[in-house]
């Protein structure tokens, strides 16, 4: 893949980059071990203030970061603008929190002392994927650096300037030379540096093809790795449920990012007793979204990232018509726009065991499924290979307790939208991967976790 700026609203490409060579990947590892040195000694006090400058670089220039994000892949916006602000959230979150969450923990023994204390490993490898370009960086860098790891970042190839400007930025903040780097390369280069002695783990957002094979990589040379793969989320909507909040929801929901999230809303699974006015509501909603340039305070839908995304998800639509599928909207490419669109669509009657039906869609496709009883809603949620996030509409406490338990995912939330939050764990089961971002659980993920035992 080209590593280069294609603007997905009009597909002129505007930039392109060469890769870097084996000899620069190698310099770049050399200069990441060295800087980590000196970087593991400096004070959670240096490291918060760096962090903190972050932020506010972040928010000086949000709308220049927030302008690549939508060139080069096609968001909205005003939702790149707030990713940039969530960015600066999980800056400052991790500023304040890291000594608190790495500070050694005393435990009573036949020692005089023992504790548990948390160091950094060194070099973790973060592969990143486009959809949010800045967020799920952020969400990596932020949480290893405070705990005194150096970054090396893959961005996705579609995303170079992304990646660019993140790596400028961690340096504006002060951060010393060689803590952060992004490394303008090709997926093909990333078991080789997995394979480097010097780099001692590595984290993976992205497809489930991708996570296997960086974590067979890392594998064969016994490192850690977290991944944060794909999903195909349900959303279950029970007789109780107040109907209207799970509509406005369910499409913010299936629709965030051009459709292209991975905890988007996929499969509504709807109880028969609601199923049809809840679909009505759906649809009206659906038809309501504005679609266009993405630049415009005012589009809700603007093009997928690739012309590639585009063809696949038009490719999936096909086959699940094919098998019986029905269209209620949409379900064909917006050919008369120039850009990478397609409409927001809703499918109906698909066969629950047909294989699109266990698949990510990613973009504004939903598919809605109807079913007896909530047996059957958990069954249907929990028919997939995937167990990422889960978002459930109901009053009823028991039906409520009944789908914490029995659904699996990485989140459920009841009456709301699926969302990562820096204060909550975030991560998936199943081929949603495995390991957790964010909170306390995400900075435990790259350190060591030394015992220490003093007679
Ligand atoms: P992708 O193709 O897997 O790309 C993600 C990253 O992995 C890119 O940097 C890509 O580089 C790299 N990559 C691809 N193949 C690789 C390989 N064999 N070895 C090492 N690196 C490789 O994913 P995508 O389709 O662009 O992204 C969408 C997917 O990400 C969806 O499935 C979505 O659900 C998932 N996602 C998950 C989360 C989560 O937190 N669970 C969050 C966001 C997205 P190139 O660009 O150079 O190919």
């Amino acid at each position: 893949m080209a590593i280069a700026t294609i603007n997905p609203t009009t597909g002129e490409t505007l930039n392109s980059f060469e890769s870097l060579s084996d000899a620069q990947v190698k310099d770049a590892v050399s200069l990441a071990h060295k800087a980590f040195g000196d970087y593991r000694k400096t004070s959670f006090k240096q490291r918060s203030e760096w962090m903190y400058k972050a932020a506010e670089i972040l928010e000086q220039d949000k709308a220049d970061f927030a302008q690549i994000m939508t060139l080069e892949m096609g968001k909205p916006y005003k939702s790149a603008l707030a990713e940039v602000s969530k960015c600066a959230l999980v800056c400052r979150y991790y500023a304040d929190k890291a000594a608190e969450f790495l500070g050694d923990v005393s435990i009573e023994t036949d020692a005089s002392h023992s504790y548990v204390s948390y160091q950094p490993l060194g070099i973790v490898l973060a592969v990143m994927p486009w959809n949010f370009p800045f967020w799920q960086v952020f969400r990596f860098a932020a949480p290893a650096l405070m705990a005194g790891n150096v970054g090396l970042l893959k961005h996705a190839s579609n995303v170079p300037q992304c990646a660019l400007a993140i790596e400028k930025i961690i340096h504006r903040a002060g951060f010393p030379q060689g803590v952060f780097q992004s490394l303008l390369i090709s997926s093909d280069k990333v078991a080789n540096i997995i394979a480097d002695e010097r780099v001692k783990a590595a984290t993976l957002t992205g497809s489930e093809g991708a996570g296997a094979s960086l974590a067979a990589a890392a594998g064969k040379h016994i490192k850690k790795t977290v991944l944060e793969l794909g999903g195909s989320d349900p959303f279950i909507v029970l007789a109780s449920a107040d109907l209207e909040a799970a509509a406005v929801t369910g499409t913010t929901a299936r629709m965030l990012n051009n459709g292209q999230s991975c905890i988007a809303a996929k499969r509504f699974i709807v109880v028969e007793a609601v199923a049809d006015k809840f679909e009505k509501l759906l649809l009206d909603k659906f038809h309501a979204l504005k679609i266009g340039d993405p630049m415009q305070m005012d589009t809700d839908i603007g093009p997928l990232a690739t012309h590639d995304i585009l063809q696949e998800l038009d490719e999936q639509v096909q086959k699940s018509i094919n098998n019986g599928a029905e269209a209620l909207l949409g379900g064909k490419p917006l050919l008369n726009m120039k850009g990478n669109y397609y409409p927001p669509t809703i499918l109906t009657n698909i066969s629950p065991d047909s294989a699109t039906a266990k698949e990510e869609f990613f973009g504004p496709v939903a598919m809605l499924f109807r079913v007896k009883d909530i047996d059957e809603a958990i069954q249907l949620a929990n028919n997939t290979p995937f167990g990422l996030g889960a978002s459930a509409w109901t009053s009823d406490t028991e039906e409520q307790q009944r789908l914490i338990s029995e659904i699996e995912a990485g989140a459920v939330f009841i009456n709301g939208l699926v969302k990562s939050d820096p204060r909550m764990p975030f991560g998936g089961t199943k081929l949603s991967g495995y390991g957790r971002e964010l909170s306390i659980q995400g900075i435990h993920e790259f350190v060591n976790v030394k015992t220490v035992w003093v007679k």
